[in-house]
């Protein structure tokens, strides 16, 4: 019987993993994906927001503004990629320095620090590549970018280092109440527990659903990116927005925390949940929109697009709340934007709301909050790169040229508490296929390595998502 199961391991359900391993719980986190980080998380801004956008009193503006200042010492004690860039939101006329007026008053009210209003000279001076077309623009200091799926597999390994269970590949299919609190049902298995909490992102309705006459419903909306090569990616020095509109913080162009340049997104509300596609339109219009913010932007420098959901609901704020009809069944729904900066506060807000249902939880004496990065070769020093290799020849073979990954590192994140076990999984830990040439030159060296380590056919290695199979069988073996 657990005390805790969390349903779905996202940033938020990792995040709230993590916390909860800090108490002597015996805590479930179950996810029906392969792996953790792997919907909504994975495809967002990656941008760890001041906390000035939502309005105050809201969940969103006191939980985001208390996570973002939280990011320093947690990428610290997980060694995440986390860089404190600032942002700056661009003023076009002065209807729109009005906006950043009210910006600036929000963000003081919801707690946000280092907020100030500049001219369009100090604006240029900081980053020449802003349009001259501005009229000023709000500065954000605590503005920052991570790698948001690095964030959340390194919350999700500290959990697990720390006692939590977990359980991928495992989709919760029914919910019974019962007298000790709840029994989960998913495709593989049943899991008794005293409390739930509900942090299936796009599918949180169907989950409270399950439990509550509270009906709930979530609607996906959709923004598409454009990702461009390491080349240009110092175009811009800040997060660059521009004014917020009704659909929400607009089109942005951002460096990332690995030095790409990412533009986007658009924001349409659809119905389908899984519309992870891109279009044309989609596309055009960030390009359109973000050629506003910078004076050149070099789209022959694209590497990729990508699609990711939001999940919204019609009460315009985070809902994180017991149900009213189901004792203990605790709700982490409407997640959209800014979740992945409100997710470390999003956990301690969860907390506080199971002690007071569960009244007695007692904090652990040897919780460990640290948790090792799988070393960057490229990035050691020659004396640690020969001292590695002597160790393990594999840290001596490349196997992406683009961002130079090393079988070593492949084999680390295979082998790991929450290990890869698909293509992508090995990308989203050690950046293997996240260059120029997409994995066109390594994907088929990451299937061999992924079936030889995990002693499965090269034919069973996924590429993402369950049933993503790459290959069919050996070539020419139909002809045969
Ligand atoms: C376009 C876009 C841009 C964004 N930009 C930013 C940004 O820059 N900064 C920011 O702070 N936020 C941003 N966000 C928001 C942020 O990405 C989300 O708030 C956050 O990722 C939500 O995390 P989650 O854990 O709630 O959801 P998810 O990551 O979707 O996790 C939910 C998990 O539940 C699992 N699940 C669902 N149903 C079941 C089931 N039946 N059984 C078991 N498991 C289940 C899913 O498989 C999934 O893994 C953006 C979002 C989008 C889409």
């Amino acid at each position: 019987m657990f005390d805790v199961a969390i349903i779905g391991a996202g940033v938020i359900g990792c995040s709230i993993a993590r916390e909860l391993s800090k108490y002597n719980l015996n805590v479930a986190l179950i996810e029906k994906e392969n792996d953790v980080g792997n919907v909504t998380t994975k495809a967002n801004s990656a941008i760890i927001h001041a906390g000035y956008d939502a309005k105050p009193g809201t969940l969103k503006g006191k939980l985001n503004a208390k996570g973002n200042l939280m990011f320093d010492e947690l990428c610290r004690e997980l060694e995440v990629p986390f860089k404190r860039v600032g942002s700056l939101v661009l003023a076009f006329d002065d209807d729109e320095m009005k906006t950043l007026g009210k910006l600036y008053e929000q963000g003081i009210q919801n707690g946000v620090p280092e907020l100030y209003i500049l001219s369009k000279e100090k604006v240029l001076e900081m980053d020449p590549n802003i349009s001259d077309n501005i009229k000023g623009a709000l500065y954000a200091k605590t503005g920052g970018i991570i790698g948001p799926w690095e964030f959340t597999i390194a919350l999700a390994e500290n959990a697990v280092e720390n006692g939590v269970n977990i359980f991928l590949s495992n989709e919760v299919v029914d919910i019974e109440k019962k007298d000790f609190g709840y029994r989960i049902i998913t495709n593989k298995d049943t899991y008794d527990t005293k409390y739930v909490v509900n942090c299936a992102g796009l599918y949180a309705d169907k989950i409270n659903n399950m439990v509550s006459n509270n009906k709930m419903e979530i609607i996906p909306r959709r923004g598409q990116y454009y990702l461009l090569d390491k080349t240009v990616g110092n175009l811009v020095k800040y997060v660059i927005f521009q004014c917020p509109s009704k659909l929400g913080k607009g089109v942005l162009v951002t460096p990332t925390v690995h030095g790409n340049l990412l533009i986007g997104p658009d924001a349409e509300d659809l119905i389908d949940k899984t519309a992870l596609n891109t279009t044309s339109e989609g596309l055009n219009f960030i390009v359109e929109v973000a050629r506003r913010s910078v004076k050149t932007l070099p789209l022959n420098m694209a590497i990729t697009n990508f699609a990711g959901l939001r999940a919204r609901t019609e009460r315009d704020d985070f809902i994180i709340e017991e149900a009213v009809d189901a004792k203990g069944f605790i709700n982490v729904a409407g997640i959209e934007s800014p979740g992945l900066s409100s997710a470390p506060a999003i956990s301690l807000y969860v907390i506080d709301i199971l002690k007071n249902i569960a009244k007695k939880i007692e904090k652990k004496e040897n919780f460990n909050p640290y948790r090792r990065a799988i070393p960057k070769f490229i990035e050691l020093s020659e004396d640690e790169k020969n001292e590695l290799v002597k160790k393990d020849k594999r840290f001596g073979k490349i196997i992406c040229r683009c961002e130079s990954i090393t079988e070593g590192e492949i084999v680390s994140a295979i082998h790991r508490n929450v290990g890869a076990r698909t293509v992508d999984a090995v990308k989203r830990r050690v950046r293997a296929g996240m260059g120029r040439c997409q994995g066109g030159f390594c994907s088929p060296r990451v299937i061999e390595i992924l079936a030889r380590e995990l002693g499965v056919e090269m034919t069973e290695i996924e590429k993402d998502h369950e049933g993503s199979y790459i290959l069919t069988g050996p070539t020419k073996s139909e002809v045969q």
